[in-house]
């Protein structure tokens, strides 16, 4: 979903009511081809930048906001279309035949439409496992009942885009808080944030060249994005500096997203140890601060990410003995 488009001045012709003459926002639907591969796992393609427009294609474009009620419309449209999808077929010249399997799964989406799928009713909340933001700091919970992810829940997999632009912003709401350490904005603190939030802004502008934190042009969202949190992380020396935040724990962040959108294998294991010792070295220094839904969900059920994505690769060579085309 996208809001604050520019609109048009005038009507469109074929437009029956009011609303469908809005186009200032937009919701688009594209399916990306992810990988080729045969029955024992071999890889003839791979998209290498499945984030990239470069294989996206539109399945719908609609003028509309991004609503509860549209996210599962679309989800029901989408999942009877899947269901419905027939293998092809193809006879080679010396007789071989190659059938072609396909497997679809809705991924890449940000976290408030996977609030909405996995049914967790805040986005405050994890949209994985529900636990809200009290929970989160609470070491404790590691491993127990509250992080236990929901049903079905990590099959939608992760936005490594979305997760660049969300740890950004964490950094950026934990610095503007530093000089008073409270994660609520009492009113006697209101005026010393919103200088700190100025005096950051002045120095990403100064000694990076980059606009940070803006409200967008039409009132909805910021001028953070992907390049702005990329450019920023990739010196994070300077960005520890500016943010006056603690260098290991913007290098590990930083490690996490590089990880996120590698094509190479991920050891499991190991992404989960350092995603655990990243929140204990948090936690023993920013304990005031609680983590946001989204930094949670990568922290605690990142690994869980990674497995599921291994296990759907594992587990759909079990019966097949064909050629799969997953999307
Ligand atoms: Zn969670």
């Amino acid at each position: 979903g996208s809001t604050g488009q520019s609109s048009y001045k005038q009507g469109y012709a074929n437009s029956s009511s009011a609303s469908s003459n809005d186009d200032a926002s937009l919701f688009v639907t594209t399916m990306i081809p992810l990988v080729l591969e045969n029955k024992n796992g071999i890889e003839y393609w791979r998209n290498t930048t499945p984030q990239s427009t470069r294989f996206c294609r539109p399945v719908r474009i609609l003028f509309a906001k991004e609503t509860k009620a549209l996210i599962e419309s679309e989800r029901a449209v989408l999942s009877s279309e899947v269901s419905n999808l027939k293998n092809v077929s193809i006879v080679l010249q010396n007789g071989h035949m190659i059938e072609v399997v396909f497997e679809l799964y809705l991924t890449i989406i940000d976290g408030k439409v996977l609030s909405v799928l996995n049914g967790v009713a805040s986005s405050m909340c994890c949209p994985i496992c529900g636990a809200k933001p009290n929970d989160f700091n609470n070491l404790d919970n590691i491993n127990k009942d509250v992080f236990q992810p929901r049903q079905g829940a990590l099959l939608h997999g992760v936005s490594p885009l979305h997760c660049w632009i969300r740890f950004f912003e964490f950094l950026l709401h934990l610095a503007y808080r530093i000089p008073f350490k409270s994660w609520q904005i009492k009113s006697e603190f209101k005026l010393v944030a919103a200088e700190q939030k100025k005096l950051i802004q002045a120095r990403f502008w100064k000694e990076m060249g980059l606009r940070v934190d803006y409200p967008a042009p039409g009132g909805s969202g910021t001028s953070n994005d992907g390049n702005t949190a990329r450019r920023a992380f990739s010196n994070y020396k300077l960005l520890s500096s500016i943010l006056t935040i603690d260098e290991k724990l913007i290098v590990d962040l930083r490690t996490i997203l590089i990880a996120f959108g590698s094509q190479l294998p991920i050891d499991h294991d190991k992404f989960q140890e350092h995603c655990h010792q990243l929140i204990y070295h948090y936690m023993s220094l920013y304990s005031w601060f609680k983590l946001p839904a989204s930094v949670h969900k990568i922290l605690i059920h990142g690994a869980d990410l990674f497995r599921v994505v291994h296990w759907l690769h594992e587990s759909r060579y079990e019966n097949e003995n064909r050629y799969q085309l997953l999307l």
